[in-house]
């Protein structure tokens, strides 16, 4: 079965690979195969192969919102990392771009290119296609507010095409159940170059006043619940620098877990639930959690 995939493929299959440098917490298991393909036609044809053989597939991005578990991922992993799924064009006011792109890349392409309405995303780590996934955002409004259409893959390797409508993104969710996000359409405003890069500073300076400097091995650990801040309510619980061995809640920034030496992803599950309890024990509210685990 799923030795096809890695004989007809082997020059861009690696075997028992592990995910964890694939993500900002370096934590977790291997991957049965790690896939990096060259283009879309090759992606395509390792889906299918995939999806012939019944092998479970994945897609990474930047990694900055996954928590591996130990155990792994016992199916086919895919990397975007070639240049062919990271394009950008740009056509009046509409900027396409592929979804393995830096979320920053296309910021400053859009900035450069005088075209507005994503720079209050700066700062804000991964690709265009995990932003799109989980729909990224700030208290200034969130990545899907701007998508006009997106080209997905299917999990049995179509290409299919959805508007912006169709993938009814809400707080921190999209309905995209697709296999992998391709590329994207955003429609944005024109505006002065100036005036964006000044505005996209400025959201830069708020950014980083409000998460634990770089590079440390972070995550955003929840979402903020309807009508409140995930950071105040772990602040009021008493979980600010709250720790699980060498996983702990930053102490000036609660909502952000941080891994140290040794960090295991066992102890960030037990650590998020047991401050997950304690929060809704004290001020009755569920928090749910930001992280997307494999
Ligand atoms: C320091 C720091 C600050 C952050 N600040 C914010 C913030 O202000 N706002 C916010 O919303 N988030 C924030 N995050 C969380 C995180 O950066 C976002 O959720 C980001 O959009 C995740 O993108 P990624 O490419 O790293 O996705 P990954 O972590 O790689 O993947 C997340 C999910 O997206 C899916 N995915 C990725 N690429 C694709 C694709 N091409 N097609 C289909 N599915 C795909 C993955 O399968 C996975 O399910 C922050 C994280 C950190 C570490």
């Amino acid at each position: 079965m799923g030795s096809n995939v890695s004989f007809s493929f082997a020059t861009i299959v690696r075997e028992n690979h592990s995910l964890a440098p694939f993500t900002w917490l370096q934590i977790g298991g291997p991957t049965r195969y790690l896939i990096e393909p060259n283009d879309q036609k090759q992606l395509i044809e390792v889906v299918q192969a995939c999806h012939a053989d019944a092998i479970p597939m994945r897609i990474l991005g930047g990694g900055s919102n996954l928590l591996i578990r130990e155990s792994g991922f016992d199916g086919a992993t895919f990397c975007l990392s070639s240049p062919a799924f990271s394009q950008m064009s740009c056509l009046e006011n509409r900027v396409t771009c592929g979804g393995a792109a830096k979320l920053s890349h296309l910021i400053a392409y859009c900035v450069g290119n005088g075209l507005g309405g994503l720079e209050h995303l700066v700062g804000i780590p991964g690709t265009v296609g995990g932003a799109l996934c989980g729909n990224a955002g700030t208290d200034d409004g969130d990545i899907g507010q701007v998508v006009e259409s997106a080209k997905l893959l299917t999990k049995d390797g179509r290409v299919v095409e959805a508007t912006g409508r169709q993938l009814a993104f809400s707080h921190r969710v999209s309905s995209l159940d697709e296999l992998v996000i391709l590329e994207a359409t955003f429609r944005l405003e024109s505006g002065e170059v100036d005036k964006l890069t000044k505005r996209e500073q400025t959201f830069w300076i708020v950014k980083r006043s409000r998460q634990p400097s770089f590079p440390e091995r972070a995550a955003v650990a929840f979402v903020n619940p309807d009508g409140y801040k995930a950071s105040e309510l772990l602040q009021q619980s008493g979980f600010n620098g709250a720790s699980e061995g060498a996983m702990r809640l930053s102490s000036t920034y609660p909502n952000y877990l941080i891994a140290a030496s040794g960090a295991t992803s066992g102890q960030a599950l037990t650590l998020v639930e047991r401050v997950r309890e304690g929060v809704r024990d004290r001020t009755g509210v569920q928090l749910q959690l930001h992280l997307q685990i494999w």
